[in-house]
């Protein structure tokens, strides 16, 4: 890190973490003269490199209560998507064209599940409530003879939800619907067991635990149907995923699996007094400041903190927040010099002016307590600047 860096606050955690330490210290044989080589080669090289990738499987697995089977190692979470939602239901086109999704899903389902509606296939968009929640009826009510998948995601990325989704799940297999969860902000976050947990399909991304960016994995349960693959070549992966796999990305994400387990515990205990301390601070520090998603930290992903601040507007905001040195996200995004609303906070039933001006803090391994002192210092004066600007 340069020396700039220390007066800087890093709150994006959920748009991307640094990489750890000892996941770099991981990485690194495999990106040297040792460990280059090509885990399908039948020599030395080839046979080294297919144990790492073979034990790194294991390591996944093991810290999820998957078999290592069930893993099939992806470019991230938008191809591990991808291959779920395409993969599955063309695998399963026979029983029909109908698909259960939410309206707060990561763009890498929503746009995966869109093209599939533009192809005439059927998608039910379920609603949530006003914190986020999908509700079980909904999902009751929704399938059909002919419903494919259902795909929800675990945590919501922008808003922080946890859905409810041992429920959703045990009432899908009851039922024989195959289910696909996203699972990229929690893995790491909040204990998966996936030997307990009724789900069929699972995404993960590397670089939202500590480890390196562009490397996931989609879980595939053992029994399950075989997505049909997207890339073809060589048959890595089981047939699933052609491709030379990234081995130094893929040791990466175990060891990154693997610590974050290790103290996950430990650490969501410490994330979420940290965020129930900013939410709570912030509602009576900032005048008009509007709480999206749940106020009962424990059904937040651990960490996120996610506030409209009408009428600011959230991309303004982030970058005025920049200027003080802290690096935050909004869900909202300007296109053609006009703020599009976010998607997700218009999905919880809030306004146009509350989804516009949506700011995420997502806090993680460097946050400490005096950090979020700083934000409450300066927030209220930056909100304040454009209550002042609208009233005018
Ligand atoms: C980041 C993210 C993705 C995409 O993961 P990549 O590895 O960056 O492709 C998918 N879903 C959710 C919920 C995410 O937060």
């Amino acid at each position: 890190m340069p020396p700039a860096s220390h007066s800087r606050i890093y709150l994006d955690h959920a748009a991307t973490t640094p990489l750890h330490p000892q996941v770099r210290d991981a990485m690194l044989p495999f990106l040297g003269d040792e460990g280059f080589g090509n885990p399908s080669s039948l020599h030395y090289w080839g046979r080294q490199a297919r144990k790492a990738l073979e034990q790194a499987r294991e390591t996944v697995a093991a810290c999820l209560g998957a078999k290592p089977v069930e893993m099939i190692f992806t470019s991230g979470a938008t191809e591990a998507d991808n291959l779920a939602v395409f993969g599955v239901v063309q695998a399963l086109s026979h029983k029909g064209k109908h698909i259960v999704t939410t309206r707060i899903e990561h763009a890498a389902v929503a746009n995966a599940c869109k093209a599939l509606e533009a192809q005439g296939w059927d998608i039910t968009w379920l609603p949530v409530d006003a914190e986020g929640f999908v509700l079980l009826d909904d999902v009751k009510a929704a399938i059909r003879p002919e419903t494919a998948l259902v795909s929800i995601i675990h945590g919501n990325n922008e808003i922080g939800t946890i859905q409810p989704v041992e429920a959703i799940g045990a009432y899908l297999r009851e039922q024989g619907v195959l289910f696909h969860m996203d699972a990229v902000q929690t893995v790491g976050k909040l204990p998966i067991d996936l030997s307990a947990l009724p789900v069929d399909y699972l995404s993960l991304s590397a670089h939202k635990l500590y480890g390196p960016k562009g490397v996931g994995a989609l879980y595939i349960r053992d029994g399950a149907p075989t997505p049909q693959p997207m890339m073809l070549g060589g048959g890595q992966e089981g047939d699933l995923r052609s491709g030379t796999e990234n081995l130094a990305g893929i040791v990466g994400l175990a060891k990154a699996l693997e610590l974050a387990t290790a103290d996950m515990a430990e650490e969501s205990v410490r994330l979420r007094a940290l965020q129930d301390w900013l939410i709570a601070v912030v509602l009576e520090a900032v005048p008009g400041a509007v709480l999206n998603g749940p106020r009962n930290v424990r059904q937040r992903v651990p960490g996120n903190v996610h506030f409209s601040f009408p009428p600011g507007e959230g991309e303004a905001l982030v970058l005025h927040l920049d200027l003080k040195g802290i690096a935050v996200s909004s869900g909202s995004a300007c296109h053609s010099a006009v703020i599009e609303p976010s998607r997700i906070v218009k999905a919880l039933g809030k306004p146009d002016e509350v989804a516009k001006a949506t700011v995420r803090f997502s806090l993680g391994r460097s946050t400490t307590q005096a950090n979020l002192q700083r934000v409450v210092e300066v927030l209220p004066d930056i909100v304040k600047r454009f209550q002042k600007a609208a009233t005018k």
